[in-house]
């Protein structure tokens, strides 16, 4: 069955897009029998899974470990609830990468949209971004949370539309802080070409782009630790918007192979021995194992909006610093939106840029998967997710959070 599965999910890096078969059909129907509960069907990829790492220790030696990174905290988030690591042979290890927005957003841009509160801008948030810590304090505040608990002008929402209709009504000074990744960014860009965005509306931008950070992760491995990555398990959401196209870009130059994976656990057993079969057969480029969802091309209407309002630029991205072509800025065109512009605030460049991780502690690394949340000496001793030190205890999606909540090596045999 597992096989029979395998053939109707994955397609192959080309540049077709995915056939949709009868069996492709089929198996949809019952996504929800299949992903949920098919405690049978998971149990035949756990055993397919160590079956061929059987096969790649006779080649490689029983030492070697296959290091795989997933760029997604959802992904993080499934791994871990869900006890994955415990299900998979010793030789595998699961390293989570950037793939958190909220854990990578530099501090400087917390500074800039607490000091805004102070001066009567209202600063739109999310909940998140509501509790992440900046590394200097802006008039005593280190976070938007502290900044309104001192009588600053924040406003948490759940989306941007939200703020949109709050901000029609409130007629003052408002900005958004818009932090995010691909999947976030159509959602700022959509509304400003539809002139939906009121006149007292800005924002603060803090889009990133996650195909440069995994590459900058993957080399930085390579570079630091002694094993390298062997695979990559790449964003299913992002993947919705950016096609599968980059990936598989980016998969060749580092010639690793990569499975684009959804988010279910099964989804995430499926692309593990995709991957796994994909080294056994020397293969690189992308596989889609979340077709459902992700095409080659993507979604190319929200790629446009995109391209039409924002400008990818070089960008700093917390603890790590400027990242080549990682993220995006308003253009010119659209600049009547743009905070920056409206409250000349400033920007940092290469040359100004000055370290903003917290010190003493291993969010950076954390961040890049060379170390895992248990290794900071601040994990769960000061920094816990009711009182977040650092930028990966914030969000659901950071991995300290996650692993503080669930265990990160909790053992289902233990
Ligand atoms: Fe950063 Fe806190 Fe995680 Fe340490 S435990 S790496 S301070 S978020």
């Amino acid at each position: 069955m597992a096989d029979f599965y395998l053939k109707s999910r994955l397609t192959m890096g080309t540049n077709k897009p995915p056939d949709n078969s009868n069996v492709q059909k089929k198996f949809d129907m019952s996504i929800e029998n299949l992903y949920r509960r098919n405690r049978r069907f998971a149990g035949e990829i756990r055993t397919l899974i160590h079956k061929y790492v059987e096969r790649l220790v006779k080649i490689h030696g029983k030492d070697f470990k296959f290091k795989f990174m997933n760029f997604c905290g959802t992904h993080e988030w499934t791994t871990v609830h869900y006890g994955i690591r415990s299900l998979l042979p010793e030789n595998i290890e699961l390293v989570a990468g950037p793939g958190c927005p909220v854990c990578i957003t530099p501090s400087f841009l917390v500074e800039h949209a607490i000091k805004l509160s102070f001066e009567d801008v209202r600063v739109y948030t999310f909940g998140d971004a509501f509790r992440l810590p900046s590394v200097k304090p802006v008039e005593g505040a280190k976070s938007l949370a502290e900044a309104k608990a001192s009588g600053g002008n924040v406003a948490v929402v759940y989306s941007f539309l939200d703020a949109l209709k709050e901000s029609n009504d409130y007629l003052k000074d408002s900005v958004f802080l818009a932090i995010g990744f691909e999947t976030t960014a159509p959602g700022y860009a959509i509304p400003m070409i539809n002139s939906l965005i009121p006149r007292n509306m800005y924002l603060l931008p803090a889009l990133r782009l996650t195909p440069p950070a995994a590459e900058y992760a993957i080399m930085e491995a390579k570079k630091r630790s002694m094993s390298s990555i062997n695979g990559i398990i790449a964003p299913g959401h992002v993947s919705a918007i950016t096609g599968a196209k980059p990936w598989d870009e980016l998969s060749r130059k580092l010639e690793i192979p990569t499975v684009i994976s959804g988010f279910e656990p099964l989804d995430l057993l499926l692309s593990i021995l995709e991957l796994l079969k994909m080294i056994l057969k020397n293969e690189v480029g992308v596989k889609v194992e979340y077709r459902r969802v992700v095409s080659w091309n993507g979604n190319v209407e929200s790629l446009n909006a995109i391209n039409t309002c924002f400008e990818v630029v070089d960008s700093p991205w917390r603890g790590i610093g400027f990242i080549d072509k990682s993220g995006l800025e308003v253009k010119d065109t659209y600049s009547n939106y743009d905070a920056f512009k409206a409250f000349s605030l400033d920007k940092p460049n290469r040359t100004s840029w000055s370290d903003d991780s917290l010190s003493g502690c291993k969010c950076t690394e954390v961040i890049l998967g060379l170390a895992k949340p248990i290794e900071c000496r601040f994990f769960l001793k000061v920094c816990n997710p009711s009182k977040p030190l650092g930028p990966c205890m914030v969000s659901s999606e950071g991995t300290c959070s996650i692993w503080a909540r669930f265990g990160g090596y909790l053992s289902l045999k233990s």
